[in-house]
């Protein structure tokens, strides 16, 4: 089927006292109606910025310089949002009406000035009209939906008055209160501890099983990505490596640094829990000191000099959309040797 979201080849740019930076680099993925898919990466690799860049609210001084973003909503005309004036009103109306965002800091999204109903009852009357008093029996019955006890107190607390998971929940509220075809998610479990992250997770999951939105959901940690994801798309200093279902992606990694990533996960097993914990040698070189080929050439076990420091890997497509951005895998060079076995 049509992707939903698809991102072609997109390059957001900071211009910083010390020149361009380039956060992002020439990304592209898609994003399928009624999937999740995991932009799953280290800190710095751009993801955040792809996922602002979709909504076109990168902050000055960054700023989208070349690329798509297309968005085909079944059954209405398909939209560039890149070719939108920021903030006018078609792409506002998509961003209030269409595409819902949750981000990692929940206290950070809600005024800490006004109630929780408040903030709720804005968001649904932005694109209902409905009364005061109808946008309130919205509201309750929304805080109900995504697991607040006592909904209709709740909705009059200030957000001072909740706990972090409980404002997450109410910025889910707030992004479901347009009944979004997608919802971008922005690493909103990492702020949270442990059991609550599994809870808002799991809400995510029943809601997407309900409503048949699509998420898209960034994320640095693999244990997320294996618990929500259908799809994932792997990036690596402002590029996307690897692109595959997330057996294909946990089964069969085909890029180096998805490889390196699993390796690093720690995991339950009886067997693994004797094996030293593996982190990817090296650092993530500055965006600024964007190695030359092969972005991640300079931690790469498998590295082949004269080849990956010279030119940008090709696109090697394996069965079912399974992708990866890696010189080993392209046939026309001899020196490629196949990758050994996983170990994880
Ligand atoms: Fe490693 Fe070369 Fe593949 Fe890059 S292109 S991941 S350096 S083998
Ligand atoms: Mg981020």
């Amino acid at each position: 089927p049509t992707p939903l979201l698809e991102i072609a080849d997109l390059h957001t740019h900071f211009d910083t006292a010390d020149g361009e930076v380039r956060a992002v680099d020439g990304v592209s993925l898609s994003v399928r109606p009624g999937r999740t898919l995991c932009v799953v990466g280290e800190s710095g690799c751009g993801k955040s910025i792809t996922a602002r860049s979709v909504l076109q609210l990168v902050d000055s001084p960054g700023r989208i310089v070349s690329g798509a973003v297309h968005w085909a909503k079944p059954g209405e005309d398909p939209v560039e949002l890149t070719g939108l004036e920021t903030d006018g009103e078609q792409m506002r109306a998509i961003r209030g009406n269409d595409i819902g965002m949750v981000f990692q800091e929940p206290m950070a999204s809600l005024s800490p000035m006004y109630t929780v109903g408040a903030q709720l009852s804005e968001a649904i009357r932005l694109h209902r009209e409905v009364d005061p008093a109808e946008a309130r029996r919205i509201g309750v019955e929304l805080l109900e939906r995504v697991g607040i006890p006592q909904a209709e107190g709740r909705f009059d607390a200030y957000p001072f008055q909740l706990s972090g998971g409980m404002c997450q929940r109410v910025m889910i509220a707030i992004a479901l209160s347009c009944d979004p075809a997608l919802l971008i998610a922005d690493e909103p479990t990492t702020a949270l501890d442990v059991t609550t992250q599994a809870r808002i997770l799991d809400l995510l999951k029943g809601l997407q099983r309900d409503t048949g939105m699509a998420m898209m959901f960034i994320t640095h940690d693999l244990g997320v990505v294996a618990e929500i994801a259908d799809d994932v798309t792997v990036m690596y200093l402002g590029r996307a490596v690897e692109h595959g279902t997330v057996e294909q992606i946990f089964t069969e990694p085909k890029h180096p640094y998805t490889r390196a990533l699993l390796e690093s996960l720690p995991t339950m097993d009886e067997t693994a829990a004797r094996r030293p914990l593996t982190a990817i040698r090296g650092m993530v070189p500055h965006p600024q000191n964007r190695p030359s080929g092969c972005p991640f050439r300079t931690r790469c076990d498998f590295a082949m000099p004269g080849v990956c420091d010279v030119d940008a890997p090709p696109e090697t497509a394996f069965a079912d959309g399974h992708q990866a951005y890696c010189h080993l895998y392209s046939s026309s060079d001899e020196r490629a040797v196949p990758l050994p076995a996983p170990t994880v």
